[in-house]
């Protein structure tokens, strides 16, 4: 029809111009051409109902047309050009420039068309400037969308959420309004809000004056960067409109998800896997893990997650935002834990997630049966009690490898009590019962094992004995070593078997009583499964053999008696014994340092040597004044050791040290002790003394002997005084005491001396063990005796005449010698003379003074000398109390003190 239609509005135009051409040329043959112009299309009055209306025609000018200009309701629309070819104008209009391309043809828009008449005139420019106008009518009535963007602006910056708005119009309504961003669709705005600007403008449009329409787009869906955002309009007759506009995003969105551990996070302290995902605009480089803010590790990322993609589109990670980490639970204390992501982007920003985990220790325990409990054809119960932190889930009892499930969620009260905050806490207990005629007799385990509702497992075991038809019997036998073996410094072979109708648990192997390696049955011995049929069907007869070497450091030197013993599951025990002889070089130990009786006052003590042992040696012990200080360094280089004494294990390096701080010594006498122990235990002990003290040396000289200067003795009321032994006795007890002040001390004689030598010679020998090592005092003790039973009281004698180192000033006074000009010692001699006999005194005895007297050991030693007289050993009191040690105690202090005040300042 329309085909037909054009057709005739063509042919009438073209008999309209061959009739004004013949009537042109008829008239007016020599002026120029007529401009000329023709809308085919439309016809006017026509309705045209589509997206604009098309205009076609042609249009001829003499000088050439320029351009083709088109308005709307005199409104300038357009220009088009004419340049269609239309042979059939330049046949019937010959002559024009162009003439064979005088067609023109323009859609109009319909975004510029109002419904309705419009007036549309189409202008043909001839390149002389002249003008052809031709009109037409027409009724537009076709679809047509219209849509405006008022926010956001072209190339404006954004940052956060950002709205949408503007308005939509369409001849037929206004279906929807889709958001896009970079071509990707996020939603549909809202629409239908009023807008009566536009109803003014477009009242011909259905739902004009209601035509606005807005969205939010969220922040996480329009990422930093050049973003595009695409309103997409579609009317009710499917037209769309698209219009875009280029924004700059600065936003930094960040979503993310904690996925495990789920929920109230309330979780076992076991290893805590830890998945989720994180979106950030610029990607996810890495995501450190903390715990209460102290970083642990970092996370694996780019976990695959389409579905977060899916959920979340526009972020650039969103197909790989998913994390995870395994957190070890030695980092997860029980309590409240904070765990911390601190998320990085690939541009340096930072994100943080936190999650507070509640961490419980998973627990269990069974309460029966007991350790060890045997079963003979009875019900076996097994019962106790399991919390996990997010609940138990099931609990699963495990006997000879078959698994059953437990009654779960028995009440346990006391539990709770305990160990309150548990899901589930007050019904934690666990129950199953079966019977032992269902299990397999022996030793075994039951294990018990309770899952949590978050998948953490634990386990409890506990050994049972089933015997339901066994008789308890048993063998064991020693194959190796034979009875008396020697072993030459060597390790010794124990191989046998043992066999018993319960099961053997362990092989146990003892040297001299001592329990030194444990085994099993684990060597195959088809001999004893052979002749011991009777126990096939109760034990693993077939490997029945146990075999161990035993070290030679676990054998001391000499005979040992090795017993091997089985122990059944039942606790029954089989065994055999065998001696053999072991021989070793001698274990040797040595002190080095420090010197024997040397002085070390205020200095630490390095006490260093030397240990060997053919077994090795196990540990160096160090003691001192009885007390273990610990154990000594050992493995210090000493090849000189190991020349002297080659073939010893470690012979190089075997050399001990340790230090003894001088704060660790008592004043005066110390004794330290070494034990080197061997790995066989074999024991060598050594001992040094040292004075920590003044490096003064004190002789004392307990008088007399037993022959030929024998000293005073008397029977009293049936008591039999010595002087030579009340002299020594005395001796003893100055001497510990003098050496608990840190003194030297020497005695002239020891207490089992029983010495006859001439009085002289005693005398010389006395003053000679003085004189020999420069002592530094002399004191020479004895016991008085009197005629006059009842003479008491204390003295002491000293000697200015020292004709040794002094030979001036001396006088006689009747038959002895003084010295005028006394010597130093000689002078100190005196000083301490009278302070000792103060200090006997005040113990309660006379105080009989001192006197200058040319006594032998005074007068012959050279330094600081005197000779003191304790009591009277004639007189019945005195000589009890003399002889009484805690009288001796009290004045050996009274002098010890004496002593030690004119030491420390002479
Ligand atoms: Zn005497």
């Amino acid at each position: 029809m329309k085909t037909n239609k054009k057709y005739k509005v063509l042919l009438f135009c073209v008999l309209m111009v061959l009739f004004t051409f013949g009537y042109t040329f008829k008239t007016s043959a020599l002026v120029s051409l007529p401009g000329r112009i023709c809308i085919d299309i439309p016809q006017s009055g026509q309705t045209v109902n589509s997206q604009g209306i098309t205009i076609a025609g042609w249009a001829l000018n003499s000088s050439g047309v320029k351009e083709v200009d088109i308005f709307v309701d005199g409104i300038y629309v357009a220009k088009t050009a004419t340049n269609i070819l239309r042979p059939d104008v330049n046949k019937a209009f010959p002559g024009y420039p162009n003439g064979d391309k005088s067609g023109y043809s323009y859609t109009i828009g319909f975004d510029v068309l109002q419904l309705g008449n419009r007036n549309v005139t189409v202008r043909a420019v001839g390149n002389d400037g002249t003008v052809t106008d031709q009109s037409v009518k027409v009724n537009y009535s076709g679809k047509s969308i219209k849509t405006t963007v008022d926010e956001p602006v072209q190339d404006s910056t954004l940052n956060g959420d950002v709205i949408v708005r503007g308005w939509a119009i369409s001849s037929s309504g206004i279906k929807v309004v889709n958001i896009l961003v970079d071509d990707k669709k996020i939603g549909q705005a809202i629409i239908g809000q009023p807008r009566p600007d536009v109803n003014a403008v477009f009242p011909q449009y259905t739902g004009s004056e209601k035509s606005g329409f807005s969205y939010t787009i969220k922040n996480t869906s329009i990422v930093a960067g050049n973003r595009k955002i695409t309103v997409e309009a579609v009317s009710n007759d499917g037209l769309i409109d698209r219009k875009n506009v280029s924004v700059i995003s600065k936003n930094t969105g960040f979503k993310y998800s904690i996925d495990t551990p789920t929920g109230d996070a309330r979780i076992s302290k076991s290893d805590v896997q830890l998945t989720g995902w994180a979106l950030q605009n610029a990607g996810v480089k890495q995501i450190n893990v903390l715990i209460d803010g102290k970083q642990i590790g970092q996370t694996t990322t780019n976990i695959i997650r389409p579905d977060v993609d899916a959920a979340f589109p526009g972020y650039s990670n969103g197909a790989v935002s998913g994390f995870s980490y395994n957190i070890d639970s030695n980092y997860l204390n029980e309590g409240n834990v904070n765990l911390t992501l601190l998320v990085t982007d690939s541009i340096g920003n930072t994100d943080v997630i936190s999650k507070v985990l509640n961490v419980k220790e998973s627990r269990i325990c069974i309460d029966t049966p007991k350790n060890g409990t045997s079963y003979d054809k009875r019900n076996v119960t097994i019962a106790g009690w399991s919390l996990h932190n997010a609940g138990v889930k099931e609990v699963k009892v495990i006997i000879d490898n078959k698994t059953y499930n437990a009654k779960i969620g028995q009440t346990r009260t006391d539990v709770n009590n305990v160990y309150p905050g548990y899901i589930d806490g007050a019904k934690s207990g666990f129950t199953f019962t079966i019977d032992s005629n269902l299990l397999q007799n022996g030793r075994k385990d039951i294990i018990v094992k309770s899952v949590s509702k978050d998948g953490t497992v634990i386990q409890a075991s506990v050994p049972i004995l089933v015997t339901n038809t066994v008789i308890s019997k048993g063998q064991l036998f020693i194959d190796d070593p034979i009875n008396n073996l020697t072993s030459n410094d060597s390790d010794v072979t124990v191989r046998g078997w043992a066999i018993h109708t319960y099961g053997i648990d362990k092989i146990e192997v003892l040297v001299n009583d001592r329990v030194v390696a444990t085994t099993t049955t684990s060597v195959a011995r088809p001999d004893v499964a052979a002749a011991f049929k009777e126990y096939s069907e109760l034990v693993n007869i077939d490997n029945s053999g146990y075999s161990l070497k035993l070290s030679k450091n676990l054998i001391s030197e000499g005979s040992n008696d090795i017993v091997v013993r089985a122990v059944a599951y039942n606790g029954a025990i089989v065994s055999a014994s065998k001696k053999i002889t072991m021989i070793k070089p001698v274990a040797r130990l040595a002190i080095d340092s420090p010197t024997n009786n040397s002085n070390v006052l205020g200095q630490n003590i390095l006490v260093g040597g030397w240990a060997l042992n053919s077994s090795g040696i196990q540990k160096v012990e160090v003691y001192l004044n009885g007390a273990l200080l610990g154990n000594a360094t050992l493995g210090i280089s000493r090849p000189d050791v190991n020349a002297v004494y080659p073939g010893y294990p470690a012979g190089n390096s075997s050399g001990y040290q340790m230090t003894i701080p001088s704060t660790s010594l008592a004043r005066g006498s110390n004794i330290i002790e070494v034990k080197a122990y061997g790995n066989d235990w074999d024991c060598v002990v050594n001992t040094v003394r040292v004075y920590n003290g003044f490096s003064k040396t004190i002789v004392l000289d307990p008088g007399h002997n037993y022959g030929g200067d024998y000293g005073a003795a008397y029977t009293l009321n049936g008591i039999y005084y010595s002087e030579t032994q009340l002299n020594m006795d005395f001796s003893v007890k100055l001497k510990a005491i003098l050496e608990a002040k840190g003194y030297k001390v020497i005695l002239t004689r020891e207490a089992s001396e029983r010495s006859t030598l001439s009085l002289y010679d005693s005398l010389k020998a006395r003053v000679n063990a003085a004189n020999s090592i420069n002592a530094d005092l002399f004191i020479s003790l004895h016991h008085n005796a009197s005629i006059a039973s009842s003479a008491s009281g204390v003295d002491v004698f000293y000697s200015s005449w020292r004709p040794n180192i002094d030979t001036s000033g001396l006088v006689d006074i009747g038959d002895d010698t003084f010295d005028t000009t006394p010597s130093l010692p000689a002078k100190n001699s005196k000083v301490i003379a009278q302070k000792i006999v103060d200090a006997m005194a005040a113990t309660g005895y006379l105080n009989r003074g001192i006197t200058d007297s040319n006594l032998y050991v005074t007068r012959n030693t050279n330094m600081t000398s005197v000779l003191v007289e304790l009591g009277f050993i004639s007189n019945p009191a005195e000589a009890a109390k003399c002889a009484n040690p805690l009288e001796q105690n009290k004045k050996a202090v009274a002098i010890a003190n004496a002593v030690d005040a004119f030491l420390k300042t002479n």
